[in-house]
């Protein structure tokens, strides 16, 4: 049997293992923290745990597909649960909005404060319908090391059918004429932070999943995300191996032999799997200038870089704040400026997650809460003292206060995380939670390859993952890169 060793315990790398224990390979994932599951980290607070990250889970099908590619249903092992109405929003002006898959929804609400927009809904459903789809279709096709595709006929169609030199802002601007309406979208699609006007048109895409199918909640919080797939994992003969960091791939003779663990033991293996394109920023796995030259030919440029500033709160009430909550800056082009100045924006938007709205049950003695809001990274010396980081967190709770939220009063517990600790928190990433990803069209859409070229049996990929909608790239990640494996196993006969 033909050994796998997984480097990442993330929704990539459990994925991966899942595919292929399914096919008879003998797989170990080694991860090099305590826990597994990567990026989804919780805060323990009195009554039960919240989610740091991520909080926002749109998708689900893919998730699913993880189970029923092995024969099983996702629900025997998570509850997951579609939110109606899933994000609710307040505008600079009081006006209130709900984001919702439910078409009457949104239609009512645009019939109200945009009736233009209210007329061309099913149209601009349509056209982003067209861009998700051809999006993803043109992601699938160039899943490959060939870069003379894309100069093929119906590929270079395909491309120029997405719009490529428009921006979002023009985009909305054809379908909607309300100001607030047009930032929201813009928000949504391009995760905020950055000014539509500089953001391409096919980033719409990101807004077909969450208008058309909704978001959705996991009974007793994401982290039962990772859990569902280790047990799965687990079931099919997958071994885990925690505290163990992968210190150096042996190769030899441009093969891979095996993996180093620790700085001590090293193990054989067949095919290694650098699950997460995080893992490729440590130059003790792979040799620095191999991995530059393979970022070279592949365009890799990490060029929009944000981290957050993030708040928890424990209060001793329940507000009327629902699971997903956005409150609008009184000014977005301005907040988009600054941060592109490097500077922390003089009145943020501010998303709130609220998980006692969805799960009171959970938590009993009042709500449960994390503030984000986006800030530039300008390594982590941005807002490094106590003044300022007491001045950021009292403007977000005043803000609250100004949308009728006076949570001051009820508050029990809190902690804040600054870029800095998100950057010892997601060591790899320096705290840019947004990672690398690029406002290039062909870097967005194009995957970098799955294998390496150069050393056989080495399998990883580029594609950044670190984004309100980045848990589903993971698992898709994982199950190209275990497919991948798959074929070529078949290929050299397992
Ligand atoms: C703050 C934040 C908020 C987010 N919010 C959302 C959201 O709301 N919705 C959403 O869908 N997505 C969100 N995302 C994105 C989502 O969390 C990620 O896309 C996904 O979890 C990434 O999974 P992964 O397997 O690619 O990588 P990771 O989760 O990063 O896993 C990589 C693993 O590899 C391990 N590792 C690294 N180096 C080594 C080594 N040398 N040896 C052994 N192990 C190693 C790490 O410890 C880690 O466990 C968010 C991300 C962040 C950071």
């Amino acid at each position: 049997m033909k050994k796998v060793s997984i480097v990442g315990s993330g929704l990539s790398g459990l994925a991966a293992a899942i595919l292929l224990a399914n096919e008879g390979y003998e797989v170990a994932i080694y991860e090099k923290e305590r826990k597994i599951g990567g990026n989804f980290h919780a805060v323990q607070s009195a009554d039960d745990q919240i989610d740091l990250s991520p909080s926002f889970f749109a998708l689900p099908e893919v998730l699913e597909s993880v189970f029923r590619v092995v024969g099983k249903q996702a629900s025997d092992y998570i509850n997951i649960i579609k939110l109606e109405k899933h994000t609710k929003v307040y505008f600079k002006d009081g006006t209130e909005f709900y984001l919702s898959d439910n078409r009457e929804i949104m239609i009512e609400q645009l019939q109200r404060i945009d009736p233009y927009g209210a007329e061309n809904y099913d149209d601009f459903m349509k056209e982003i319908e067209r861009i998700y789809h051809e999006t993803s279709s043109l992601s699938n096709e160039l899943q490959i090391n060939n870069w003379n595709k894309l100069i093929s006929t119906p590929i270079r169609n395909l491309l120029l059918r997405l719009k490529p030199f428009e921006s979002l802002s023009s985009f909305l601007r054809k379908y909607f004429e309300n100001e607030n309406i047009i930032e929201l979208l813009s928000h949504s699609a391009n995760r905020g932070g950055v000014s539509p006007k500089s953001v391409p048109a096919f980033k719409s895409a990101f807004l077909y999943p969450i208008l058309a199918y909704s978001v959705f909640t996991v009974r007793g919080g994401n982290k039962k995300i990772p859990l569902a797939l280790k047990k799965l994992a687990l079931e099919l003969g997958v071994r885990f191996y925690t505290e163990k960091e992968v210190t150096k791939i042996h190769v030899e003779n441009n093969k891979v032999q095996g993996i180093q663990i620790n700085h001590q033991i090293s193990l054989e293996s067949d095919y290694i799997l650098l699950s997460s394109s995080k893992l490729l920023a440590d130059d003790l796995i792979l040799d620095a200038q191999y991995l530059q030259k393979e970022k070279s030919k592949w365009l890799v440029r990490e060029d929009y870089q944000m981290s957050q500033f993030i708040v928890f709160l424990a209060l001793s009430d329940h507000f009327d704040l629902e699971l997903h909550t956005v409150l609008f800056s009184n000014d977005v082009e301005l907040e988009a400026e600054q941060l592109a100045n490097g500077e922390f924006a003089s009145n943020p938007t501010v998303y709130l997650y609220n998980p006692a709205h969805s799960e009171p049950e959970r938590y009993k003695s009042g709500d449960r809460m994390l503030i984000l809001t986006a800030v530039p990274y300008v390594d982590g010396e941005s807002i490094s003292n106590r003044a300022e980081i007491a001045a950021y967190r009292h403007a977000i709770i005043n803000k609250l206060k100004q949308h009728g939220f006076d949570v001051e009063q009820s508050i029990v517990d809190e902690k804040v995380w600054t870029p800095i600790d998100m950057r010892k928190m997601l060591a790899d990433f320096q705290g840019k939670i947004y990672g690398g990803i690029s406002k290039l069209f062909a870097e967005a859409y194009i995957q970098p390859p799955v294998k390496s070229e150069e050393i056989k049996g080495l399998y990883f990929t580029f594609v950044h993952t670190n984004h309100p909608l980045g848990s589903t790239d993971a698992l898709k990640n994982g199950m190209h890169l275990a497919t991948s494996i798959i074929e070529d196993g078949n290929r050299e006969g397992k």
